[in-house]
C-alpha cells in the first residue's frame, strides 16, 4: 500500500544555476547581442560557404539568421575573402539583416585585420585562436596585432583555444613540469591544464595591450563529452569572462546531436556557458540551419530560452498504425517553425505557445488538455473522429481526409486571436 502522507517539504524545482560572469557586447547597428551577465544564453553558427562568394555567404548567413542565430561566424582565411566581408555585410544591410558578422582567423589574420580595415570594421568580434597566431617569439606579436585592432575599434574577442590546435609550447611546458611531479598527472589531465592556461593567460595578455575584459570570450574546445565537462567546470571556476561553449567536431546527424546535447546539458544546467554552437557535420542535403535548429532545442528543452511553440507529440504505438499522426505532427512542426521568422515580429509571445499532436485517446485528450491548442487522433479500432482541444477545453472534433490542413488553419486562427493585435 502506498503512504500518502505528504512529506514536510516539497520536491525542488529543478533549474539551471547561476553563474556571473562578465558582458560582452557585440554589436551591429542598433543590434546589440550581449554575451553573458544576465543575458540570455546566445545561439551561434558558422557558415560552411566559401567567403569569397559574398552573395551565398550572405544568403546563408540569413538563412541561418531567421533559423535563430544571433551571431554568425564566417571564415576569414585569404586576402580575398577579408576583401569580401565588407560585401557580405552590405547584402545583409540592404536585406535589413543585423546579425553581427564573427571573422574567424587563423595563421594570417593579424596581417588580413592589419591590410583589410574595412573587413575589420565590418565585422563585429573576431575569432582568435592563440594555437594558431604564430610561433615563437611571433606568437605574442602576431597576437597583440589582431587584439590592438580589435580595442582599436571596440570589439568583442573570442579567444578560441581548440584541443586540434593547442599550443603546443604550453604543452610541452606542462608536461615537462607534470614528469617532475611525484605523482604524475594523467596526460589528458595535463591536456585539461594546457587549454584552460592557453586561453586565461592568453586573455590577460590582451587585457594588458589595452581589450576591454568585458569584450572578451573564452572557449576551450575538445571532442569528447567529458572532457568537455572537466575542462569547462575548471575553466568557469578560473575565471570570469563570458563563456562560448560547444563541442568540436560532434559529428554528424544523431551521433552530433546526442553528444552535443549530453556535453551542454550538463554545463548548462551548472550555469556554463554564455553562448553555443552546435557543431555539426550536415548531411549530404542536409541544411546548413540544423545546427541552429538543435542548439535553439537544447535551450529551449532546458527552460533557458523559447524561441518557436513547442509541439508535444507521443511517440506512436501499436495503437497507431497509419502514418496519418506522424504526418501531422511533422507538417504542424514545419509549419510553426516555417511562421515564426513573420510570426516573431507580428505576434509577440507566440514562441511560448504549447501545441499538442497525439496518437490515440490513452493521452491525447490529457495532452491536448495541458497544451494551449491540441488535437487527438483516432487509434486503431476507435471511431474515426479527431477532438480538438483548446485552452483547455474540447472545443470541436475534426473529421475526414482534411482534418491536417483543418488543424492547421484552427492553429493559425489561434494564433491570430491569441497573439495579434487586437489581443
Ligand atoms: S498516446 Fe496512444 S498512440 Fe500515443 S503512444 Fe500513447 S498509447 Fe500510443
Amino acid at each position: 500500500m502506498s503512504d500518502n502522507t505528504f512529506q514536510a517539504s516539497p520536491i525542488a524545482i529543478a533549474s539551471a544555476l547561476p553563474r556571473k560572469s562578465r558582458q560582452a557586447r557585440v554589436v551591429w547597428r542598433n543590434n546589440v547581442v550581449t554575451v553573458g551577465g544576465n543575458a540570455p544564453v546566445r545561439v551561434q553558427s558558422m557558415t560552411n560557404t566559401d567567403t569569397v562568394e559574398a552573395v551565398e555567404t550572405a544568403i546563408q548567413v540569413r538563412q541561418l539568421a531567421q533559423a535563430g542565430s544571433e551571431m554568425v561566424r564566417i571564415t576569414v582565411n585569404t586576402p580575398e575573402a577579408a576583401a569580401a566581408v565588407p560585401y557580405i555585410r552590405e547584402q545583409l544591410d540592404r536585406m535589413g539583416e543585423y546579425v553581427p558578422l564573427v571573422g574567424d582567423f587563423h595563421y594570417n589574420g593579424h596581417r588580413l585585420l592589419t591590410d583589410y580595415p574595412d573587413c575589420a570594421q565590418a565585422l563585429s568580434k573576431y575569432r582568435i585562436n592563440p594555437g594558431n597566431v604564430g610561433k615563437g617569439d611571433k606568437k605574442d606579436k602576431q597576437f597583440g596585432q589582431m587584439i590592438e585592432i580589435a580595442a582599436k575599434y571596440d570589439k568583442a574577442v573570442r579567444i578560441g583555444v581548440n584541443w586540434g590546435s593547442l599550443d603546443q609550447e604550453i604543452m610541452a611546458q606542462l608536461m615537462d613540469q607534470n614528469s617532475l611531479r611525484a605523482q604524475p598527472w594523467e596526460t589528458r589531465q595535463v591536456m585539461y591544464e594546457a587549454l584552460i592556461t592557453s586561453a586565461v593567460s592568453s586573455a590577460k595578455l590582451a587585457e594588458s595591450i589595452g581589450l576591454n575584459p568585458d569584450n572578451i570570450i573564452l572557449s576551450c574546445k575538445v571532442s569528447g563529452v567529458q572532457d568537455l565537462i572537466s575542462v569547462y567546470r575548471a575553466l568557469a571556476q578560473r575565471c570570469d569572462y563570458a563563456l562560448h561553449l560547444g563541442l568540436t567536431e560532434a559529428g554528424m546527424a544523431t551521433k552530433g546531436t546526442v553528444a552535443s546535447t549530453a556535453a551542454l546539458s550538463v554545463l548548462l544546467q551548472e550555469g556554463i556557458g554564455d553562448t553555443i554552437r552546435v557543431s555539426l557535420t550536415p548531411l549530404p542535403g542536409e541544411a546548413r540551419t540544423q545546427e541552429v535548429v538543435v542548439a535553439s532545442e537544447i535551450l529551449q528543452s532546458l527552460g533557458l530560452r523559447v524561441f518557436v511553440p513547442s509541439v508535444t507529440a507521443c511517440p506512436g504505438c501499436g495503437r497507431t498504425t497509419s502514418t496519418t499522426f506522424q504526418e501531422l505532427a511533422k507538417q504542424i512542426d514545419d509549419y510553426l517553425r516555417g511562421q515564426m521568422p513573420v510570426w516573431r515580429v507580428q505576434y509577440p509571445g507566440v514562441e511560448a505557445m504549447k501545441v499538442a499532436v497525439m496518437g490515440c485517446i490513452v493521452n491525447g485528450p490529457g495532452e491536448s488538455k495541458h497544451a494551449d491548442i491540441g488535437i487527438s487522433l483516432p487509434g486503431n479500432g476507435e471511431a474515426p473522429a479527431a477532438p480538438v482541444f483548446i485552452d483547455g477545453e474540447k472545443a470541436m472534433t475534426l473529421r475526414g481526409e482534411g482534418i491536417a490542413t483543418e488543424f492547421q488553419a484552427l492553429v493559425e486562427s489561434y494564433v491570430q486571436r491569441r497573439y495579434g493585435s487586437g489581443a
